[in-house]
């Protein structure tokens, strides 16, 4: 039988942003709801880190502001995106996690995404206390590695996520469309509160 949710399945669902601070586990529940959904998962930071690792010229460029903890410019940050968006049909569903982080860039994805025949379905706004981010910020960088997680680019990374992220929210709040979930806690438990947020508004 054909609903009209199969007929026009982005019409009907529309994809996922995730906007957080850094170390709130934005990537950790992403992947978390994506896992066994069919939708894709799509990090603008694990796209950096890709470039970087394969030492192309936009890894070089990416690595620069990485690496200071800073964002890279809103223009490259676009079309990385961009030429993502090529190669993911329609009908799939997207979890945008870290991107758009600035104001520009969600005007950007608008654009985009109507370009693309698609729709931002859900906002889903990850807070949890600073001292929380920055407990697992100092525990990933021992865990992981991360140059990006030391101390004086964690604070950085956070005064910048205050100064061009937050900005983003009301962009989508205008529309109704964040939905807040508390990032505090036992992973297991904020995935759950993530999947009941996401299946309320869907
Ligand atoms: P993440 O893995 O999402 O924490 O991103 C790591 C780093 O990649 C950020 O601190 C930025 O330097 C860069 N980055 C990731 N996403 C974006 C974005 N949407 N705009 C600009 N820079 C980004």
């Amino acid at each position: 039988m054909t609903t009209e949710r199969d007929a026009s399945p982005e019409l009907a669902t529309g994809d996922l942003i995730f906007i957080g601070p850094p170390g709130v586990g934005k990537g950790t529940q992403a992947k978390a709801l994506v896992q066994d959904s069919g939708w894709v998962h799509l990090s603008t930071g694990d796209l950096f880190r890709d470039q970087v690792r394969r030492h192309t010229e936009l890894g070089r460029l990416a690595k620069s502001y990485l690496d200071r903890g800073e964002y890279v410019p809103d223009e490259v940050t676009v079309s990385i995106v961009r030429e993502r968006l090529r190669d993911i049909p329609r009908s799939t569903r997207i979890a945008f996690d870290g991107f758009p982080r600035t104001v520009a860039q969600a005007e950007a994805l608008d654009a985009l995404l109507r370009e693309f025949g698609r729709r931002v379905g859900t906002v889903i706004l990850l807070e949890a206390p600073r001292d929380e981010l920055l407990a697992r910020l100092s525990g990933r960088a021992q865990a992981e590695g991360r140059a990006d997680d030391t101390p004086e680019v964690v604070a950085k990374r956070l005064a910048v996520y205050e100064e061009q992220t937050r900005p983003v929210i009301s962009h989508y709040e205008r529309r109704g469309l964040v939905r807040k979930v508390n990032g505090a806690g036992p992973v297991s438990q904020i995935t759950e509160r993530l999947r009941d947020a996401v299946e309320r508004s869907s």
